[in-house]
Parts: structure tokens; C-alpha cells; sequence
């Protein structure tokens, strides 16, 4: 689509500094990028888009999710669990209800209330593979991706051996082989990704946790067969005290140093949440240029801890921003997280620690890095078309002085006027096209009728 987006009244770049915000008001959208930026004249044939009392932001990018929790929110049985507890009681116990229509449903909410936030580009760390599973859990995400219209990035999990507190896990929870797991990440390779920077479709090496999830020999294994792919690698580290003790007794070092000594550290690298590190372990990972996925309401709400975010992006080291799955974050939805980004730190380290331009950029281009997306994640000519336009007509806006940073600071419910992916409208006027939300959500009641344990 060719368009003209007018009149915003503040344009973010996803970029810190004096560039955070663009002089003009006007973006032109020519097919799948952007054309220009400033004060701009109409052109014949184009759409216009008035974005007079909006802002625009460019599209967030989540780097860590689990779609297929979207249908267990809030179960009773670990609302007030701490992480370790949590994991048995809830993704490793319902993991049984995971089939090919309920990851369907799942996946659908999850990006439908990531898009209605503003989110374009969707990385899902999803580890729900088994052996003799019966259906293509990767085939489903990104057709449902497909379906809206957003990036998709299949961090593909997995596990070759259970935790030993999970003494008789569901047939749906039992582990892969080292070769099996291997094989199948390479046929999705061949399937899915795409490795321009720009790429609707990505695959990520990702089993489920360094730790636990397989053995310390695989580790370079995993990292040999990626680089080999020439794809990315993620996982989930530092999480909680529990990992770093469990290192220490275990491994005798600490998380970081377990991963760096198994291949598992550089520009090719992230992890999810690194709740716990040491002034040394945040050096590491800046020196590395390994990224972080910071979830903090997750770690919020499993009651984890604050991760060093700030202090790694001092560093010049890579932060980005996830939500994490929808059994451990009830909200997965970017403007909560960067609203709770913006807030957590201060709360610890004073009112100087983030500004909202920093928490803006770790959501955008921070993401857009640690993913290797080089043309996505902020907004410039010749970037990709990926932008939201948020109206600021709610009264929770009224009264600002500063409209630019309004969805961040006010958190809250995003007003996505128009979203744009790839310079196709996947939200226009405040709707999904196509997408009835009433029925998704009878859906979705429906099915957590059937999860009764
Ligand atoms: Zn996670």
C-alpha cells in the first residue's frame, strides 16, 4: 500500500538520544517500507491517514514469549507460586491440553493482544515438542502469524532430558533426543526461515533451558548446529536465585560462565530474563555482546527479582524486551511491559535510571538487534514499514504536556489507531481486520472449561 501518514504529533525512532524523536510529522509508506519522513506533500494515488493528536511508534518487537500459555492465565493452583513450584503446577502439568487446535486458539489470542499493543514482530520461544506428537506445532505458529500479518520468529524449544522434580511428567512433557531435536530444527530451517533483514519468518536454536532442560556435553552441540544453520540462539537464564545456586553447586561457577564455557555467549546470543547476575556476569555480557530478553512483569509477578537491565545497557550491552508467557505475565501485552520497564527500576534505583526513550528503544531496536533484524525496529527511510499510530482521545492522555511518551507512561490499554507490518494495515481503526473478538473470546472460554485437573 502506498500512504501518508499526517500530522502526528510526535514521531518516536526507536532510537536514544537526540534522534529519539523525528523533526516531522508526516511518514510516506511505499510497499513494504518507508519511503520518506518529514514535512511532506501529498502524492497522487495514495492513501491519506491523519494522525493529527496521535503518536507514532515504530512496531514493538517482543523477543520472548510462549504463545501456547495463552489459555492458562491466572490458574488458581500457581497464582502465588514462586518460579520452580510454578513450572510443575502449571506449563509442565497442563502441558497435556497442548494439541493442534488448543495451540491454534492459544497462538491466536497471544498475537491478537500483542498487535492490538502494538507489537509487529513476535518472537515465541515454544518448547511444546514430544516425541510422535501428532502435529506440527511450528507449522500452526506461523500460520497463525501468517494470518495476521506479523513477523514471526519460531524460537524453537525443547527438552532432551525432564528436571528431576517432574518425577512422572505427561506423555506430552517427555523429552527428545539430542539427534531428533537436532533434525527437526534443521527441517524447520529448510521450511521457514528466511535470513534477510526484513525476514517475515525466522527460526531461533532455543532449548528450553541451559540447566535443566539438556545435558551440559549438548550444550556446543546446539551452538555448533546453529552457526552451521546460520541461525540465532536463545534460552532462559538466571531466572531466579535457584539457577545461580544451582550452578555454583553444580557447575562451580556461575550461570554466564556455564554458558560462555559451552559455546553459549556472543552476538548470535541471547536469554531470557538474567534476573540474577553479578557485576562480572553483566561485564561478560556486554564484552560478548550477548542480549538480554528483560521480562520484568513476569519476574514481577513470579516474584523473581529486578534483572540489571539498566546497568547492562550502560555497558553498551543489548537489552530487549519480552512478555514472556501469559501463565506467568496475565498481561502479555508490550505497552504493560514497557510501561512496567519504564517503572520497576525506579522503584529500586531512583527516578534517574530509565528514561522512556531508553525503555522505547530496548522494545524496538533493542529487540530488532538481538534478533538480527536489521531493517526492522526503527523508523527511517528505507527501514521496513513496521509502525503503530496510538490516538491519545482517552482521558487517561488528557492533560499531558508531553505526547510523545503518552502510551508508555500511561500504560494501560494501547489505542492503536493503525498498525502497520511490513506496509500492510494489520490494524486499522483500532480492529484486526477480519478478526471477530467475541467469538475468539467464547473460544476461549470453551476451552478452559474442558482444562479441569
Ligand atoms: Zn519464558
Amino acid at each position: 500500500m502506498d500512504c501518508l501518514i499526517r500530522n502526528a504529533a510526535a514521531v518516536m525512532t526507536g532510537r536514544t538520544g537526540p534522534d529519539a524523536r523525528a523533526p516531522g510529522p508526516d511518514i510516506r509508506i511505499r510497499g513494504t517500507r518507508i519511503a520518506a519522513m518529514g514535512r511532506l506533500s501529498p502524492e497522487p494515488g495514495e492513501r491519506m491517514l491523519d494522525a493529527t493528536d496521535c503518536v507514532v511508534y515504530p512496531g514493538w518487537i517482543n523477543t520472548h514469549h510462549h504463545l501456547f500459555q495463552s489459555l492458562l492465565k491466572g490458574i488458581p493452583a500457581g497464582i502465588d507460586l514462586p518460579l520452580l513450584p510454578w513450572l510443575s503446577a502449571v506449563p509442565v502439568a497442563y502441558r497435556r491440553f497442548v494439541g493442534e487446535e488448543t495451540l491454534r486458539l492459544a497462538a491466536t489470542i497471544g498475537i491478537a493482544e500483542l498487535l492490538l499493543s502494538g507489537c509487529t514482530t513476535v518472537a515465541d520461544h515454544h518448547y511444546a515438542y514430544w516425541p510422535d506428537m501428532g502435529f506440527d506445532g511450528s507449522a500452526v505458529l506461523f500460520e497463525v502469524a501468517e494470518r495476521f500479518g506479523v513477523r514471526f520468529v519460531l524460537m524453537r524449544g525443547g527438552a532432551t532430558r525432564v528436571r528431576e522434580i517432574d518425577v512422572d511428567p505427561p506423555p506430552e512433557a517427555r523429552p527428545e533426543t539430542l539427534d531428533g531435536m537436532l533434525a527437526s530444527i534443521a527441517a524447520d530451517v529448510a521450511r521457514f526461515h528466511q535470513s534477510d533483514g526484513d525476514a517475515m519468518r525466522r527460526i531461533v536454536m532455543a532449548p528450553t533451558t541451559p540447566t535443566w532442560s539438556v545435558h551440559p556435553h549438548e550444550l556446543p552441540q546446539f551452538a555448533a548446529a546453529a552457526r552451521r544453520l546460520g541461525i540465532r540462539m536463545h534460552s532462559h537464564l538466571s531466572e531466579t536465585a535457584d539457577y545461580v545456586h544451582f550452578c555454583r553447586d553444580v557447575h562451580g561457577c556461575t550461570p554466564l560462565e556455564f554458558v560462555a564455557r559451552h559455546d553459549w555467549v556472543g552476538p548470535d546470543v541471547f536469554f531470557a530474563h538474567l534476573v540474577h547476575m553479578d557485576p562480572a556476569e553483566v561485564r561478560l555480557m556486554a564484552e560478548t555482546r550477548t542480549g538480554m530478553a528483560h521480562c520484568p512483569q513476569s519476574n514481577c509477578r513470579l516474584g523473581s527479582g529486578i534483572a540489571p537491565a539498566p546497568a547492562l545497557a550502560r555497558l553498551g550491552g543489548r537489552v530487549s524486551l519480552g512478555v514472556d508467557g501469559a501463565a506467568s505475565n496475565e498481561a502479555a501485552d508490550m505497552i504493560a511491559e514497557t510501561h512496567m520497564a519504564w517503572l520497576v527500576h525506579r522503584a529500586r534505583d531512583g527516578a534517574a535510571v530509565t528514561t522512556v526513550e531508553e525503555v522505547i528503544a530496548w522494545g524496538t531496536a533493542g529487540g530488532a538487534t538481538v534478533l538480527g533484524l536489521d531493517r526492522v525496529g526503527t523508523l527511517a527511510p528505507g527501514m521496513a514499514a513496521d509502525l503503530m499510530v496510538y490516538g491519545l482521545d482517552h482521558p487517561r492522555y488528557a492533560g499531558l504536556h508531553d505526547p510523545a511518551i503518552a502510551p508508555v507512561v500511561g500504560g494501560g490499554q494501547a489505542q492503536v489507531r493503525w498498525g502497520f507490518c511490513n506496509g500492510r494495515l494489520v490494524v486499522e481503526d483500532g480492529r484486526i481486520p477480519g478478526l471477530d473478538l467475541a467469538r475468539l473470546a467464547a473460544e476461549a472460554r470453551a476451552a478452559v472449561a474442558k482444562m479441569v485437573m
